[in-house]
């Protein structure tokens, strides 16, 4: 089978390296572009499956890059900033990355990062492909009704966490920020604070890790907010060779 290929926008040669490297021995056909137009022409000449993005570029930066792509693309990017609180102005735009990692970055956070997004993305080969008619869901979410089942079986929720849970499915793999959940929960959220998301998230979760213990539905992405992972197809993820043993 080809190998999976991340092309890393990076100017800073010795970060990108170390990054290749982990991407390279975990199976992955990894190559870096420190220039940011160059980087388009390549996207563009051939995408690759998945783009980590630097957002701090000599050139033409990140986002731009990001707008660029996503006229022609919609190949998975993550996005990674060296500034944690750049990472919530980010979500705001709704650039549609698929993930943000804040520098200093651990290669192993990222390369898992990397595997996460990529597992979301429908099967490549028609082979592969699990037939979506004869296939269960694991969730069902019925705006009519406000009903939603786990694998069958009904769960109870308040209207607020039913709200957090649609605006997150809705999106599988996008991050969504305290301010913008709050946003979508409440008609007028004037004297409403961030925290009355985290209280009901926080039901929402231990109501979805009570009915499905293995599986964690709905991540927290510290200092960010929270993101949808609960995919339809319940299948591990693929066995990647990993040389040298495990
Ligand atoms: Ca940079």
């Amino acid at each position: 089978m080809d190998k999976l290929r991340i092309l890393l926008v990076e100017d800073e040669p010795d970060l990108a390296q170390v990054l290749v490297d982990y991407l390279v021995r975990d199976g992955f056909d990894a190559s870096v572009e420190g220039n940011g137009a160059e980087a388009l022409a390549r996207i563009e000449r051939a995408p690759p499956d998945l783009l980590l993005l630097d957002l701090m570029l000599p050139d033409l930066d990140g986002l731009s890059i990001l707008r660029e792509v996503r006229k022609f693309s919609e190949l998975p990017v993550i996005m990674v900033t060296a500034r944690v609180d750049e990472i919530d102005r980010l979500i705001g735009l709704e650039l549609g990355a698929d993930d943000y990692i804040c520098k200093p970055y651990s290669p192993r956070e990222v390369v898992a990062r990397v595997k996460t997004v990529l597992r979301r993305l429908p099967r490549r080969t028609a082979s592969e492909a699990p037939n979506p008619a004869t296939r269960p869901s694991l969730i069902e979410i019925d705006a009519d009704t406000w009903q939603v089942r786990i694998q069958g079986q009904r769960l109870e929720l308040t209207p607020k966490e039913f709200k957090l849970l649609q605006a997150l499915a809705d999106k599988p793999g996008r991050v969504f920020s305290r301010s913008h959940l709050l946003d979508l929960i409440y008609e007028d959220n004037l004297d409403v604070s961030e925290r009355a998301v985290d209280s009901h998230m926080k039901n929402l979760r231990k109501k979805l890790s009570n009915a499905l213990p293995e599986r964690e539905i709905i991540r927290s992405v510290y200092g960010v907010g929270f993101v949808f992972e609960g995919r339809e197809d319940d299948s591990p993820p693929p066995a990647r060779p990993t040389p040298g043993g495990a």
